[in-house]
């Protein structure tokens, strides 16, 4: 069985004062499961108060937004995989679409970034997602085929196999437009098919999670694709009731409550 994920990507919001007031309104109300993994990406600043907060909670986890490839040396103002780890983080979001949109991020960055967390013993959420141009010329399935392959081959499906995917439609993330759930399960059991034709269990294994626009109100649906495994949630992770509801929709199909 897939494992089913929630998480949250709070971007450059919440500040650690913000950010304490939201983990004590998060796990004052959610109760931990055994069925569904949660974690939560806070900007670095404020990574120490989320930490802090989890410290009595073995459910929900720490991640980052980003790394840098290297894992030391002259790079000002980076941080490397192995001091995230060392600082309590097990996951890490690699080639979102902000980064590969407005930092320069290509997939040859990706590839370097998704094997340097994984060298750091640490999980990456790699993104792919194509545009709304490149939906309507009917590239979709190409673009995203592309970014995967650009992993693959660098690391070989064997490495992968401790990654978690993350299809996220650039032109629903943060627009409020979001992917229907026939449309997501289309692009999520295409990359299904390409991770298997690489290596079955991979293809199997795999969770891949779904990106744009998810709230409260669209998750169950959306969750309930066969192949989306849960959720990357940004503006509504910033919301503690929100984001619980979206947690909530995230556990195993049969099993859904608490
Ligand atoms: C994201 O940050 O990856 C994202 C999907 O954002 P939003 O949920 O706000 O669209």
């Amino acid at each position: 069985m897939r494992q089913r994920l929630a998480v949250g990507n709070w971007k450059m919001n919440n500040g650690p004062t913000e950010a304490r007031a939201f983990m004590a309104a998060f796990l004052g109300v959610y109760a931990p499961r055994s069925d569904r993994t949660v974690a939560l990406f806070p900007p670095a600043l404020s990574l120490a108060a989320v930490r802090d907060a989890l410290v009595s909670r073995t459910d929900v986890f720490l991640g980052v937004q980003n790394i840098h490839s290297e894992p030391k040396g002259a790079f000002t103002g980076e941080v490397s995989a192995g001091m995230l780890r060392e600082f309590g983080c097990r996951y890490v979001i690699v080639g979102h679409s902000e980064r590969r949109q407005w930092f320069g991020e290509d997939d040859r960055t990706v590839a370097l970034k998704v094997k340097a967390v994984l060298a750091a013993g640490m999980v990456p959420i790699i993104c792919v997602g194509e545009t709304l141009a490149e939906r309507e010329s009917g590239v979709t399935e190409k673009v995203v085929g592309r970014q995967i392959a650009a992993a693959l081959d660098e690391l070989g499906s064997e490495t992968l196999k401790g990654a978690v995917l993350a299809y996220e439609p650039v032109w629903a993330i943060g627009t409020g437009r979001t992917a229907s759930p026939e449309q997501a399960q289309a692009v999520h059991a295409s990359i299904r098919g390409l991770l298997a034709k690489r290596d079955g269990s991979l293809g199997d294994l795999a969770p891949i999670l779904y990106g744009g626009s998810v709230k409260a109100a669209n998750a169950a649906e959306l969750f309930a694709m066969p192949d989306v495994d849960g959720g990357l949630i940004g503006g509504a992770s910033l919301v503690a009731q929100e984001f619980i509801s979206i947690c909530r929709a995230a556990d195993q199909p049969s099993g859904r409550d608490g």
